[in-house]
Protein backbone atom coordinates (compact mmCIF):
# COMPACT_ATOMS: atom_id res chain seq x y z
CA UNK A 1 0.00 0.00 0.00
CA UNK A 2 0.86 3.43 -0.69
CA UNK A 3 2.02 4.88 2.60
CA UNK A 4 0.93 8.22 1.88
CA UNK A 5 -2.65 7.32 1.26
CA UNK A 6 -4.39 8.59 4.50
CA UNK A 7 -8.32 7.08 4.71
CA UNK A 8 -11.21 8.88 5.29
CA UNK A 9 -11.68 8.00 8.82
CA UNK A 10 -7.57 8.73 9.58
CA UNK A 11 -8.48 12.09 7.95
CA UNK A 12 -11.05 12.92 10.16
CA UNK A 13 -9.14 12.43 13.35
CA UNK A 14 -6.32 14.58 12.30
CA UNK A 15 -8.97 17.08 11.29
CA UNK A 16 -10.70 17.15 14.53
CA UNK A 17 -7.35 17.32 16.40
CA UNK A 18 -6.48 20.66 14.64
CA UNK A 19 -10.14 21.77 15.13
CA UNK A 20 -10.03 21.25 18.73
CA UNK A 21 -6.59 22.98 18.78
CA UNK A 22 -7.66 25.76 16.79
CA UNK A 23 -10.91 26.10 18.62
CA UNK A 24 -9.27 26.39 22.01
CA UNK A 25 -6.68 28.74 20.45
CA UNK A 26 -10.06 31.06 19.45
CA UNK A 27 -11.33 30.93 22.89
CA UNK A 28 -8.57 31.82 24.11
CA UNK A 29 -7.12 34.50 22.29
CA UNK A 30 -8.48 37.90 24.04
CA UNK A 31 -6.15 36.45 27.04
CA UNK A 32 -3.04 35.95 25.31
CA UNK A 33 0.40 37.21 25.11
CA UNK A 34 -0.34 39.46 21.71
CA UNK A 35 3.80 38.39 21.06
CA UNK A 36 5.15 35.03 22.18
CA UNK A 37 8.05 35.19 24.70
CA UNK A 38 10.17 33.14 22.37
CA UNK A 39 13.80 33.97 21.26
CA UNK A 40 15.09 33.67 17.73
CA UNK A 41 17.11 30.71 19.92
CA UNK A 42 13.99 29.39 21.43
CA UNK A 43 12.13 29.18 18.21
CA UNK A 44 14.98 27.26 16.01
CA UNK A 45 15.66 24.85 18.82
CA UNK A 46 11.78 23.79 18.94
CA UNK A 47 11.72 23.62 15.03
CA UNK A 48 14.86 23.93 13.25
CA UNK A 49 15.24 19.97 13.18
CA UNK A 50 16.16 17.73 10.34
CA UNK A 51 13.60 16.19 8.35
CA UNK A 52 12.56 12.52 9.73
CA UNK A 53 13.47 9.91 7.25
CA UNK A 54 10.69 7.45 9.54
CA UNK A 55 7.16 8.82 9.98
CA UNK A 56 6.24 10.08 13.24
CA UNK A 57 2.79 9.39 13.15
CA UNK A 58 -0.03 11.32 14.73
CA UNK A 59 2.93 12.02 17.34
CA UNK A 60 4.01 14.98 14.58
CA UNK A 61 0.90 16.82 15.32
CA UNK A 62 2.01 17.49 18.96
CA UNK A 63 4.28 20.27 18.15
CA UNK A 64 1.40 21.90 16.45
CA UNK A 65 0.63 23.29 20.09
CA UNK A 66 4.32 25.25 20.02
CA UNK A 67 3.30 26.26 16.72
CA UNK A 68 0.09 28.03 18.49
CA UNK A 69 2.77 29.19 21.12
CA UNK A 70 5.21 30.86 18.76
CA UNK A 71 2.78 32.46 17.18
CA UNK A 72 1.79 36.49 17.85
CA UNK A 73 -1.75 36.37 19.18
CA UNK A 74 -4.10 38.25 16.71
CA UNK A 75 -6.93 39.48 19.37
CA UNK A 76 -8.72 42.96 19.25
CA UNK A 77 -5.42 44.47 20.21
CA UNK A 78 -3.58 43.63 17.40
CA UNK A 79 -3.02 46.68 15.82
CA UNK A 80 0.11 46.70 13.82
CA UNK A 81 0.25 47.05 9.91
CA UNK A 82 -2.59 46.62 8.24
CA UNK A 83 -3.71 43.40 9.11
CA UNK A 84 -7.26 41.67 8.95
CA UNK A 85 -8.22 39.40 11.95
CA UNK A 86 -8.99 36.48 9.77
CA UNK A 87 -13.11 35.51 10.13
CA UNK A 88 -12.78 32.14 11.34
CA UNK A 89 -15.76 30.96 8.92
CA UNK A 90 -13.62 31.71 5.76
CA UNK A 91 -10.65 29.51 7.84
CA UNK A 92 -13.22 26.29 8.24
CA UNK A 93 -12.95 26.93 4.04
CA UNK A 94 -9.57 27.14 3.56
CA UNK A 95 -9.47 23.17 4.77
CA UNK A 96 -11.85 22.55 2.69
CA UNK A 97 -9.87 24.19 -0.86
CA UNK A 98 -6.80 22.72 0.13
CA UNK A 99 -8.54 18.84 0.10
CA UNK A 100 -10.52 20.24 -2.70
CA UNK A 101 -7.26 21.42 -4.04
CA UNK A 102 -8.56 22.57 -7.40
CA UNK A 103 -6.95 24.59 -9.25
CA UNK A 104 -7.86 27.68 -10.75
CA UNK A 105 -6.56 28.33 -14.24
CA UNK A 106 -9.60 28.28 -15.79
CA UNK A 107 -13.63 27.19 -16.00
CA UNK A 108 -12.49 23.88 -17.23
CA UNK A 109 -10.09 22.67 -15.13
CA UNK A 110 -12.05 23.76 -11.85
CA UNK A 111 -15.88 24.57 -13.06
CA UNK A 112 -17.35 25.14 -9.67
CA UNK A 113 -14.27 27.29 -8.30
CA UNK A 114 -14.09 29.03 -11.63
CA UNK A 115 -17.61 30.18 -11.27
CA UNK A 116 -17.47 31.13 -7.54
CA UNK A 117 -14.70 33.53 -8.14
CA UNK A 118 -15.99 35.10 -11.02
CA UNK A 119 -19.21 35.77 -8.86
CA UNK A 120 -17.34 36.81 -5.50
CA UNK A 121 -15.05 39.39 -7.56
CA UNK A 122 -17.94 40.59 -8.54
CA UNK A 123 -20.08 40.82 -4.88
CA UNK A 124 -16.76 43.02 -4.17
CA UNK A 125 -16.98 45.09 -7.12
CA UNK A 126 -20.35 45.90 -6.50
CA UNK A 127 -19.60 46.53 -2.87
CA UNK A 128 -17.46 49.32 -3.35
CA UNK A 129 -19.38 50.90 -6.20
CA UNK A 130 -17.74 49.66 -9.22
CA UNK A 131 -20.36 47.07 -10.66
CA UNK A 132 -19.48 45.92 -14.31
CA UNK A 133 -15.68 45.91 -12.91
CA UNK A 134 -13.80 42.30 -14.02
CA UNK A 135 -10.70 40.69 -12.34
CA UNK A 136 -9.46 37.66 -10.13
CA UNK A 137 -8.08 37.48 -6.41
CA UNK A 138 -4.34 37.47 -6.06
CA UNK A 139 -2.20 36.86 -3.45
CA UNK A 140 -2.51 40.31 -2.11
CA UNK A 141 -2.18 43.99 -2.72
CA UNK A 142 1.14 43.80 -3.88
CA UNK A 143 0.63 41.34 -6.96
CA UNK A 144 -2.65 43.45 -7.83
CA UNK A 145 -0.57 46.46 -8.20
CA UNK A 146 1.98 44.58 -10.11
CA UNK A 147 -0.88 43.02 -12.58
CA UNK A 148 -2.89 46.73 -12.63
CA UNK A 149 0.77 48.59 -13.64
CA UNK A 150 1.72 45.93 -15.98
CA UNK A 151 -1.79 46.31 -18.13
CA UNK A 152 -0.98 50.23 -17.96
CA UNK A 153 2.26 49.54 -19.60
CA UNK A 154 0.70 47.34 -22.49
CA UNK A 155 -2.28 49.74 -22.73
CA UNK A 156 -0.37 52.74 -23.15
CA UNK A 157 2.94 51.64 -24.45
CA UNK A 158 2.94 47.71 -25.51
CA UNK A 159 5.96 46.44 -24.62
CA UNK A 160 5.53 42.31 -23.75
CA UNK A 161 6.42 41.66 -27.91
CA UNK A 162 9.68 43.61 -28.46
CA UNK A 163 10.49 44.69 -25.13
CA UNK A 164 10.64 48.54 -23.31
CA UNK A 165 14.10 49.33 -25.57
CA UNK A 166 12.86 50.48 -28.17
CA UNK A 167 9.80 52.58 -26.47
CA UNK A 168 10.11 56.29 -25.29
CA UNK A 169 10.74 56.53 -21.58
CA UNK A 170 7.40 55.64 -19.89
CA UNK A 171 6.51 57.57 -16.36
CA UNK A 172 4.38 57.03 -13.69
CA UNK A 173 2.45 59.40 -10.80
CA UNK A 174 1.74 58.59 -7.52
CA UNK A 175 2.34 60.64 -4.51
CA UNK A 176 5.07 60.45 -1.49
CA UNK A 177 2.72 58.27 0.45
CA UNK A 178 2.63 55.63 -1.61
CA UNK A 179 2.71 52.09 -1.09
CA UNK A 180 6.50 50.13 -1.35
CA UNK A 181 4.73 48.07 -3.47
CA UNK A 182 4.08 50.61 -6.18
CA UNK A 183 8.05 51.33 -6.81
CA UNK A 184 8.99 47.63 -6.97
CA UNK A 185 6.50 47.87 -9.80
CA UNK A 186 7.90 50.13 -11.50
CA UNK A 187 10.96 48.12 -10.88
CA UNK A 188 10.16 44.75 -12.15
CA UNK A 189 7.78 46.46 -15.21
CA UNK A 190 11.55 48.03 -16.23
CA UNK A 191 10.46 51.29 -16.27
CA UNK A 192 12.69 52.11 -13.74
CA UNK A 193 12.20 53.80 -10.06
CA UNK A 194 13.51 57.19 -10.93
CA UNK A 195 10.55 57.27 -13.69
CA UNK A 196 8.13 56.78 -10.52
CA UNK A 197 6.95 60.80 -9.94
CA UNK A 198 6.14 61.23 -6.07
CA UNK A 199 3.28 64.42 -6.12
CA UNK A 200 3.43 66.90 -3.49
CA UNK A 201 0.50 66.37 -0.62
CA UNK A 202 -1.64 68.63 1.27
CA UNK A 203 -1.89 69.02 4.73
CA UNK A 204 -4.15 65.53 4.38
CA UNK A 205 -2.00 63.87 3.13
CA UNK A 206 -3.55 63.65 -0.27
CA UNK A 207 -1.84 63.96 -3.67
CA UNK A 208 -2.53 67.52 -5.02
CA UNK A 209 -4.09 67.15 -8.68
CA UNK A 210 -2.36 70.55 -9.21
CA UNK A 211 0.96 69.11 -9.15
CA UNK A 212 0.42 66.43 -10.78
CA UNK A 213 -0.92 68.13 -13.85
CA UNK A 214 2.21 70.14 -13.97
CA UNK A 215 4.53 67.29 -13.10
CA UNK A 216 2.50 65.53 -16.70
CA UNK A 217 3.19 68.77 -18.24
CA UNK A 218 7.10 68.89 -17.13
CA UNK A 219 7.58 65.01 -18.58
CA UNK A 220 5.90 65.92 -21.85
CA UNK A 221 7.91 68.79 -22.69
CA UNK A 222 10.90 66.59 -21.65
CA UNK A 223 9.71 64.15 -24.32
CA UNK A 224 8.83 61.28 -21.88
CA UNK A 225 5.80 59.19 -22.02
CA UNK A 226 3.38 59.61 -18.99
CA UNK A 227 1.51 56.72 -18.73
CA UNK A 228 -0.24 56.26 -15.69
CA UNK A 229 -1.40 57.32 -12.35
CA UNK A 230 -1.27 55.86 -9.46
CA UNK A 231 -4.10 57.17 -6.76
CA UNK A 232 -3.87 55.77 -3.35
CA UNK A 233 -7.16 55.28 -1.43
CA UNK A 234 -6.20 54.68 2.34
CA UNK A 235 -2.82 55.46 2.32
CA UNK A 236 -0.85 52.94 4.50
CA UNK A 237 0.43 55.20 7.12
CA UNK A 238 -2.37 57.31 7.78
CA UNK A 239 -5.34 56.43 5.62
CA UNK A 240 -5.31 59.47 3.63
CA UNK A 241 -7.36 59.15 0.46
CA UNK A 242 -6.28 60.88 -2.51
CA UNK A 243 -8.80 63.13 -4.35
CA UNK A 244 -10.16 60.65 -7.41
CA UNK A 245 -12.43 62.58 -8.81
CA UNK A 246 -9.69 65.56 -9.39
CA UNK A 247 -7.42 63.37 -10.28
CA UNK A 248 -9.59 61.06 -12.72
CA UNK A 249 -10.02 64.20 -14.75
CA UNK A 250 -6.58 64.70 -15.30
CA UNK A 251 -6.24 60.99 -15.79
CA UNK A 252 -8.60 61.64 -18.35
CA UNK A 253 -7.47 65.05 -19.93
CA UNK A 254 -4.17 63.38 -20.53
CA UNK A 255 -5.23 59.75 -21.71
CA UNK A 256 -2.95 58.13 -18.53
CA UNK A 257 -4.06 55.10 -17.21
CA UNK A 258 -5.92 55.42 -13.52
CA UNK A 259 -4.98 52.96 -11.21
CA UNK A 260 -6.49 53.19 -7.44
CA UNK A 261 -4.35 51.34 -4.64
CA UNK A 262 -7.03 50.16 -2.34
CA UNK A 263 -5.50 47.58 -0.56
CA UNK A 264 -6.37 49.24 2.91
CA UNK A 265 -8.91 51.31 2.18
CA UNK A 266 -11.14 50.44 -0.55
CA UNK A 267 -13.18 47.69 1.01
CA UNK A 268 -14.34 50.52 3.82
CA UNK A 269 -16.37 51.95 0.76
CA UNK A 270 -18.57 49.20 1.96
CA UNK A 271 -19.36 51.58 4.91
CA UNK A 272 -18.44 55.46 3.56
CA UNK A 273 -19.66 55.22 -0.06
CA UNK A 274 -19.88 58.93 0.13
CA UNK A 275 -16.03 59.20 0.33
CA UNK A 276 -14.79 57.19 -2.23
CA UNK A 277 -16.55 59.08 -4.66
CA UNK A 278 -13.98 58.50 -8.10
CA UNK A 279 -13.42 55.63 -7.39
CA UNK A 280 -15.60 53.79 -10.36
CA UNK A 281 -13.37 55.52 -13.00
CA UNK A 282 -10.26 53.85 -12.71
CA UNK A 283 -8.74 51.32 -14.72
CA UNK A 284 -8.30 48.98 -12.17
CA UNK A 285 -8.12 49.16 -8.52
CA UNK A 286 -6.68 46.70 -6.25
CA UNK A 287 -8.20 45.69 -3.00
CA UNK A 288 -7.40 43.48 -0.54
CA UNK A 289 -10.20 41.02 1.42
CA UNK A 290 -7.53 39.63 3.88
CA UNK A 291 -7.00 43.47 5.10
CA UNK A 292 -10.56 44.95 5.76
CA UNK A 293 -12.91 42.11 4.94
CA UNK A 294 -11.27 40.24 7.78
CA UNK A 295 -10.18 37.43 6.07
CA UNK A 296 -7.71 34.55 6.38
CA UNK A 297 -4.41 35.61 4.92
CA UNK A 298 -4.12 35.22 1.69
CA UNK A 299 -6.77 36.78 -0.44
CA UNK A 300 -6.13 39.85 -2.47
CA UNK A 301 -8.12 41.28 -5.55
CA UNK A 302 -7.52 43.13 -8.31
CA UNK A 303 -10.24 44.56 -10.52
CA UNK A 304 -10.28 46.02 -13.89
CA UNK A 305 -12.69 47.99 -16.18
CA UNK A 306 -11.70 45.99 -19.55
CA UNK A 307 -10.92 42.07 -19.73
CA UNK A 308 -9.87 43.02 -23.46
CA UNK A 309 -6.82 45.44 -21.50
CA UNK A 310 -6.23 42.31 -19.12
CA UNK A 311 -5.81 39.62 -22.04
CA UNK A 312 -3.43 41.89 -23.49
CA UNK A 313 -1.03 41.96 -20.71
CA UNK A 314 -1.21 38.47 -19.70
CA UNK A 315 -2.17 36.10 -22.45
CA UNK A 316 0.50 34.76 -23.64
CA UNK A 317 -0.79 33.16 -26.89
CA UNK A 318 -1.18 36.75 -28.24
CA UNK A 319 -4.43 35.39 -29.61
CA UNK A 320 -6.29 36.17 -26.80
CA UNK A 321 -9.48 37.34 -28.51
CA UNK A 322 -9.57 32.97 -29.02
CA UNK A 323 -11.23 31.03 -26.26
CA UNK A 324 -11.66 27.56 -25.85
CA UNK A 325 -15.21 27.34 -26.16
CA UNK A 326 -17.63 29.46 -27.39
CA UNK A 327 -19.70 29.91 -24.10
CA UNK A 328 -18.77 32.57 -21.94
CA UNK A 329 -18.43 30.62 -18.58
CA UNK A 330 -17.14 27.81 -19.98
CA UNK A 331 -14.40 28.99 -21.75
CA UNK A 332 -13.18 31.71 -19.67
CA UNK A 333 -9.66 31.16 -18.50
CA UNK A 334 -8.03 33.30 -15.55
CA UNK A 335 -4.52 32.75 -17.09
CA UNK A 336 -5.33 34.74 -20.19
CA UNK A 337 -5.76 37.78 -17.71
CA UNK A 338 -3.82 37.20 -14.67
CA UNK A 339 0.00 36.77 -14.36
CA UNK A 340 -0.76 33.46 -12.58
CA UNK A 341 -1.39 29.64 -13.81
CA UNK A 342 -2.34 27.41 -10.97
CA UNK A 343 -4.25 29.34 -8.47
CA UNK A 344 -5.88 28.25 -5.13
CA UNK A 345 -9.59 28.30 -4.65
CA UNK A 346 -9.02 31.58 -2.42
CA UNK A 347 -13.32 32.32 -3.40
CA UNK A 348 -14.20 29.60 -1.65
CA UNK A 349 -13.28 31.67 2.19
CA UNK A 350 -14.77 35.02 1.05
CA UNK A 351 -18.08 33.12 -0.57
CA UNK A 352 -18.67 31.08 2.27
CA UNK A 353 -17.78 33.76 4.88
CA UNK A 354 -20.10 36.38 3.50
CA UNK A 355 -23.25 33.71 2.60
CA UNK A 356 -22.66 33.18 6.20
CA UNK A 357 -22.67 36.62 7.82
CA UNK A 358 -24.36 38.88 4.82
CA UNK A 359 -22.86 41.41 3.97
CA UNK A 360 -24.36 43.68 6.27
CA UNK A 361 -22.50 42.69 8.93
CA UNK A 362 -19.23 43.50 7.11
CA UNK A 363 -20.80 46.94 6.67
CA UNK A 364 -21.29 47.67 10.10
CA UNK A 365 -17.88 45.60 11.45
CA UNK A 366 -15.81 48.09 9.34
CA UNK A 367 -18.02 51.22 10.53
CA UNK A 368 -17.59 50.17 14.16
CA UNK A 369 -13.66 50.21 13.41
CA UNK A 370 -13.80 53.75 11.69
CA UNK A 371 -15.94 54.85 14.71
CA UNK A 372 -13.02 53.29 17.07
CA UNK A 373 -10.37 55.07 15.27
CA UNK A 374 -11.99 58.10 15.50
CA UNK A 375 -12.73 57.30 19.58
CA UNK A 376 -8.97 56.69 19.85
CA UNK A 377 -8.05 59.55 17.64
CA UNK A 378 -10.06 62.22 20.35
CA UNK A 379 -8.19 60.20 23.31
CA UNK A 380 -5.12 60.99 22.68
CA UNK A 381 -6.33 64.44 21.76
CA UNK A 382 -7.24 64.80 25.24
CA UNK A 383 -4.61 63.44 26.59
CA UNK A 384 -2.03 65.97 27.38
CA UNK A 385 1.23 63.75 27.35
CA UNK A 386 0.04 62.20 23.47
CA UNK A 387 0.08 64.26 20.20
CA UNK A 388 -2.17 63.06 17.11
CA UNK A 389 0.75 63.54 13.89
CA UNK A 390 -2.24 63.50 11.09
CA UNK A 391 -5.81 63.51 10.77
CA UNK A 392 -6.98 60.04 10.86
CA UNK A 393 -8.91 59.86 7.74
CA UNK A 394 -10.33 56.22 8.15
CA UNK A 395 -8.50 53.43 10.80
CA UNK A 396 -4.87 54.29 10.93
CA UNK A 397 -3.86 56.64 13.96
CA UNK A 398 -0.39 58.14 14.24
CA UNK A 399 1.01 59.92 17.59
CA UNK A 400 3.32 60.51 19.57
CA UNK A 401 4.80 60.47 23.48
CA UNK A 402 5.45 64.39 23.49
CA UNK A 403 8.61 64.78 24.77
CA UNK A 404 8.98 67.92 26.47
CA UNK A 405 12.39 69.76 25.83
CA UNK A 406 13.80 66.67 24.10
CA UNK A 407 15.17 67.06 20.11
CA UNK A 408 13.32 65.87 17.44
CA UNK A 409 16.35 63.22 17.28
CA UNK A 410 15.74 62.69 21.07
CA UNK A 411 12.42 62.63 20.69
CA UNK A 412 12.05 59.82 18.11
CA UNK A 413 14.56 57.86 19.93
CA UNK A 414 12.16 57.78 22.96
CA UNK A 415 9.05 56.67 21.19
CA UNK A 416 11.12 54.01 18.90
CA UNK A 417 11.68 52.36 22.69
CA UNK A 418 8.18 53.72 23.96
CA UNK A 419 6.79 51.12 20.84
CA UNK A 420 9.54 48.27 21.79
CA UNK A 421 8.66 48.16 25.54
CA UNK A 422 4.63 48.47 24.65
CA UNK A 423 4.90 45.43 22.55
CA UNK A 424 6.89 43.81 25.12
CA UNK A 425 4.58 44.52 27.54
CA UNK A 426 2.22 42.03 25.77
CA UNK A 427 -1.67 44.05 25.91
CA UNK A 428 -1.51 45.66 22.78
CA UNK A 429 0.70 45.36 19.50
CA UNK A 430 1.28 48.73 17.80
CA UNK A 431 3.75 49.41 14.90
CA UNK A 432 5.32 52.82 13.52
CA UNK A 433 5.54 55.06 10.21
CA UNK A 434 7.90 58.04 9.70
CA UNK A 435 6.17 61.51 8.90
CA UNK A 436 8.10 64.21 7.92
CA UNK A 437 11.12 62.68 10.08
CA UNK A 438 8.90 62.80 13.19
CA UNK A 439 8.87 58.92 14.59
CA UNK A 440 5.00 57.75 14.75
CA UNK A 441 3.37 55.45 16.60
CA UNK A 442 0.60 53.73 14.60
CA UNK A 443 -2.73 51.77 15.31
CA UNK A 444 -4.00 50.36 12.93
CA UNK A 445 -7.66 48.84 13.09
CA UNK A 446 -9.08 46.32 10.38
CA UNK A 447 -10.08 43.79 13.06
CA UNK A 448 -13.66 42.62 13.77
CA UNK A 449 -12.85 41.99 16.90
CA UNK A 450 -11.85 45.07 18.47
CA UNK A 451 -13.47 46.42 21.10
CA UNK A 452 -13.54 50.15 22.87
CA UNK A 453 -12.00 48.62 26.00
CA UNK A 454 -9.29 47.19 23.58
CA UNK A 455 -8.94 50.53 22.01
CA UNK A 456 -8.69 52.38 25.37
CA UNK A 457 -5.82 49.94 26.50
CA UNK A 458 -3.61 51.89 23.61
CA UNK A 459 -3.36 55.09 25.83
CA UNK A 460 -2.87 53.41 29.22
CA UNK A 461 -0.36 50.59 27.37
CA UNK A 462 1.66 53.74 25.61
CA UNK A 463 1.69 55.76 29.22
CA UNK A 464 2.62 52.91 31.30
CA UNK A 465 5.85 51.83 28.66
CA UNK A 466 6.54 55.84 28.67
CA UNK A 467 6.72 55.38 32.16
CA UNK A 468 9.20 52.12 32.42
CA UNK A 469 11.92 53.55 29.58
C1 LIG B 1 -0.93 46.36 2.37
C2 LIG B 1 -0.84 47.32 1.25
C3 LIG B 1 -0.31 46.93 0.02
C4 LIG B 1 0.28 45.58 -0.21
O1 LIG B 1 -0.67 44.57 -0.06
P1 LIG B 1 -0.22 43.08 0.35
O2 LIG B 1 -1.52 42.38 0.45
O3 LIG B 1 0.50 43.21 1.66
O4 LIG B 1 0.67 42.58 -0.73
C5 LIG B 1 -0.31 47.85 -1.01
N1 LIG B 1 -0.79 49.09 -0.82
C6 LIG B 1 -1.30 49.51 0.35
C7 LIG B 1 -1.83 50.91 0.48
C8 LIG B 1 -1.34 48.63 1.44
O5 LIG B 1 -1.85 49.03 2.61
Amino acid sequence: MNSLQVSGAEFRKLGDRVATLAARYLDQLDGLPILPPATGRDTEALFHHAVPEEGMGEKAFQDLEHVVEGCRAQNGRFFGYVLGSAEPVAATADLLTSVLNQNVTAWRSAPAAATIERTVVEWLATAIGCPGFLGSLTGGGSAANLMGLAMAREAMLPANKTGLVAQPQAVIYTSQEVHMSISKSVALLGIGREHLRSIAIDDRRCMLPSELENAIRDDKHQGRVPIAVVATAGTVNCGAIDPLLPIAEVARKHKLWLHVDGAYGALAALAIPERFAGLNLADSISLDPHKWLYQPLDCGCLLYRDDAAARRAFSDTGDYAKSWSADPVEGFAFFEESMELSRRFRALKLWLSLRYHGLEAFRRAIQYNLELAQRLASAIARQPQLELLAPVELSAICFRYKAEGLSQEDTNARNARILKRVNERGRVYLSNATLEERFALRACIVNHRTTEADVDSVISEVLAAASEV
